[in-house]
């Protein structure tokens, strides 16, 4: 099953149970948004579920790209990526919870072919304020799926306060032996599918008060589904990042972790310029500037001479056409060669300054100030240079 065929049974079956489409956002949520990135397929349908009426409906299902720079760290293991798609399905008070992992595990199993026994799933358990989520419970139970309690795992919430509640996850035995353990106690179950019943609102003062209408919000990660789909040991091996993992180790020799990272950022990064972003030194701008500088820092680690135009243009074009974004992959080329030269002229300023100020000890405030605003030596570049040349 190759990505296209996944999306379209995954948007097919829910389509055939009334599900209307709404269209793949950016990665750049609306103005007045504070937030950097889209980190969910529910992101951008916050206010549907806090109450507002969606103009397609109370039934809504999509592929969304997302952003997560809390995982960043994480980026290189079998299952994180910085950019990844999020197929999403929407109850906006309509039907309840049950329905929604009854519909997720038949689209699993008789859909996508997942043998029902390397299925495991976890349910809320209760909290000193919420009971056991035994709606869940009772509906795992009568799948035969079997069910691990947990306490604040199974509690979603996108801040202190605002709509929150219990929710059920869905993991798939990625091992080579029988399934064993539970998702908490063995990482060979994978997280695949979140399912949120979104039943509740928090306070100011952590109160809890039922929702007028709950809500059902289910994301599961497209790569990872690939990876159980095309019986991958990681999220790299399946088919959106061939092309990646098949030419990079052409060009450069590169341990594991950093071909991981390389693809990973290389590709997020295109993602992002194909959505408007550019490099800068905030807000959305600086993540890109970080993914390209963490690219270059690998590279370079063993061989100044690399450079990204030695970058087949067929990768990015392949990126960009999987996301359906409209640049021109020349301007995306430029971008990146830009910030390359960039980068290497502050390398070679801020090599300099650090070698002429490291005998003075560690560095001050005032002097981390001083290398910004005289030499535009970021604190973080400057760190580095630091530690490599002690
Ligand atoms: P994990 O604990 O594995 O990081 P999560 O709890 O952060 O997952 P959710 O926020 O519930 O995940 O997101 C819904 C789904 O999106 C997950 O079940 C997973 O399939 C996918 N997902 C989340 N983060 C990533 C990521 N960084 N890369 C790829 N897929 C992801
Ligand atoms: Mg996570």
């Amino acid at each position: 099953m190759d990505t296209n065929h996944t999306v379209n049974t995954f948007l097919e079956y829910f389509r055939e149970r009334g599900h209307q489409p709404v269209t793949d956002g950016s990665l750049v949520p609306s103005p007045g948004d504070p937030v950097l990135f889209t980190t969910s397929g529910m992101h951008p349908l916050t206010p549907y579920l806090e109450g507002r009426t969606h103009p397609l409906g109370r039934r809504l299902v999509n592929v969304q790209r997302c952003l997560r720079t809390t995982d960043l760290d994480e980026v290189g293991d079998d299952t994180h990526l910085t950019v990844f798609e999020m197929l999403g399905s929407w109850s906006l008070g309509d039907y309840p919870g049950p329905q929604s992992l009854r519909w997720g595990h038949q689209l699993l199993c008789d859909g996508f072919g997942i043998s029902p026994d390397r299925l495991h799933v976890t349910v809320f358990g209760g909290d000193g304020q919420v009971g056991p989520d035994t709606e869940s419970l009772t509906t795992w139970e009568g799948l035969a799926v079997p069910v691990e309690l947990t306490g604040e795992e199974n509690w979603w919430s996108n801040g202190p306060t605002g709509p929150c509640g219990p929710d059920s996850e869905i993991f798939v035995w990625t091992g080579h032996t029988p399934p064993e353990g539970t998702p908490s106690t063995d990482p060979r179950w994978m997280e695949v599918w979140n399912h949120v019943m979104m039943r509740y609102r928090r306070h100011d003062d952590r109160s809890l008060e039922p929702l007028r209408q709950s809500s059902v919000d289910t994301g599961m990660g497209l790569e990872r589904l690939l990876m159980v789909l095309q019986d991958k040991p990681s999220v790299f091996e399946c088919d959106v990042f061939e092309p990646w993992m098949r030419t990079i180790p052409d060009l450069w020799d590169l341990d594991q972790p950093s071909l991981r990272v390389t693809c990973d950022h290389l590709r997020s990064s295109v993602v992002v310029i194909g959505d408007g972003v550019r490099p800068s030194n905030t807000g959305r701008g600086y993540v890109l500037r970080r993914l390209i500088r963490r690219v270059l820092t690998t590279l370079w680690r063993n061989d100044s001479s690399r450079t990204l135009s030695d970058l087949p243009i067929h990768l990015l074009e392949h990126t960009l056409e999987r996301f359906k974004q409209r640049s021109d992959v020349e301007g995306v080329r430029e971008i990146l060669l830009n910030e390359e030269d960039r980068f290497s002229t502050l390398l070679q300023r801020g090599r300099r300054v650090v070698s002429r100020r490291r005998s003075r000890g560690p560095l001050s405030d005032e002097e981390y100030d001083y290398l910004y605003d005289t030499h535009g030596l970021p604190r973080d570049l400057v760190v580095t240079l630091l530690s490599e040349s002690s």
